[in-house]
C-alpha cells in the first residue's frame, strides 16, 4: 500500500447542487470577483504516488475541470449517489474512451445502480447506434470495502434525504458529501483514524436532507479528524467573510484545491 502514498487530493468542484453563481442570482456572492467563490458542483480527483487517477462523482462540469486540470486519463470513477449534480458529466467520460479505446471502470453502490443504468440507460444496453458507444466497465460495490487495483477503500452508506450517499476513505482521508447523519456505527469505526476529511456543509442554517456546516463541524470534531475541509457550498457562504467563522483547523474547499495525503 505505501507506494500508492502520498495521494495527491484535487478539488474539482465544491458547490452545492446549484453551483455558484446560481443562475439569476444577483447576491454579493454570485457577483463576486473572488476565484474562491466559484464553485462547480462537487467531486474530487485523487492521484496515488503512482500516478493512478480517481475521480469520486462527475457533476455537470465534469468536462471543464478535466480541461481545467489538465488532465490526460484517468483509471477509474466510483460514485457517491446518483443525484443529478454527482452525476451529469458520466457521458464526458467518453473523451476518454475515445483516447484510450479502452473502458473506464466505474465503480456504482449497489443501492445506486438501478438509478445510475436508469438515467443512462443507453451506456449500459446493447443498441443498434453506430456512433462511438461509451465504453463503461461497471464494478458494484456491494460492500464496504474494495480495492482499485492496489488501493484500499473503506466506505459507509450515510442517510441524505429520501436517499442515500456513501462515504469513502481511503488511508487516513475521508471524502463524504451528501449527508443529513453520519452513522454513529461509522463514527466509532472511524474515529482517530482520519488525518485529512473533505465533508460536505452548505451552509450555516439546518437543512433537511443535508448537514449544516455547525453540524459538519461537530462531526469533524466527534471523529477528532485533524484537518477537515467543508464542500458543497452554497452561495450563501463567502469564502472570505466567513472563514474566519471557522476553527482553526478547518477550511472552506474550493475549486482547484490540491493537497497530499500519506
Ligand atoms: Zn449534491
Ligand atoms: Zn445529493
Amino acid at each position: 500500500m505505501t507506494n500508492n502514498f502520498p495521494l495527491e487530493i484535487c478539488v474539482l468542484g465544491c458547490g452545492t447542487s446549484t453551483g455558484v453563481p446560481v443562475i439569476g442570482c444577483t447576491c454579493p456572492v454570485c457577483n463576486s470577483n473572488n476565484p474562491k467563490n466559484k464553485r462547480d458542483r462537487s467531486s474530487i480527483m485523487i492521484t496515488s504516488a503512482r500516478g493512478e487517477r480517481i475521480v469520486i462523482d462527475t457533476g455537470p462540469e465534469f468536462r471543464l475541470q478535466m480541461i481545467r486540470e489538465k488532465v490526460l486519463d484517468i483509471n477509474a470513477v466510483i460514485y457517491s449517489h446518483t443525484h443529478a449534480d454527482h452525476t451529469r458529466g458520466f457521458d464526458d467520460l467518453r473523451a476518454f474512451n475515445f483516447k484510450s479505446k479502452k473502458p473506464i471502470s466505474c465503480y456504482v453502490p449497489i443501492e445506486h445502480l438501478e438509478e445510475l443504468k436508469h438515467n443512462f440507460s443507453y451506456a449500459f444496453e446493447e443498441t443498434d447506434y453506430i456512433g462511438s458507444k461509451m465504453l463503461i466497465e461497471s464494478k458494484t460495490l456491494t460492500k464496504g470495502t474494495f480495492k482499485i487495483n492496489d488501493l484500499q477503500f473503506d466506505s459507509i452508506i450515510m442517510p441524505h434525504g429520501n436517499t442515500t450517499s456513501r462515504a469513502y476513505k481511503i488511508g487516513h482521508f475521508v471524502y463524504a458529501t451528501d449527508f443529513k447523519t453520519f452513522p454513529e456505527k461509522a463514527k466509532k469505526k472511524w474515529k482517530g483514524s482520519i488525518d485529512v476529511m473533505i465533508a460536505s456543509g452548505v451552509y450555516f442554517s439546518s437543512l433537511p436532507t443535508h448537514s449544516s456546516i455547525q453540524e459538519t463541524l461537530e462531526l469533524f470534531k466527534e471523529l477528532e479528524v485533524k484537518k477537515g475541509i467543508i464542500t458543497h457550498l452554497s452561495h450563501r457562504v463567502d469564502y472570505d467573510r466567513d472563514s474566519s467563522l471557522l476553527p482553526e483547523n478547518i477550511v472552506f474547499a474550493y475549486d482547484g484545491m490540491k493537497f497530499k495525503v500519506t
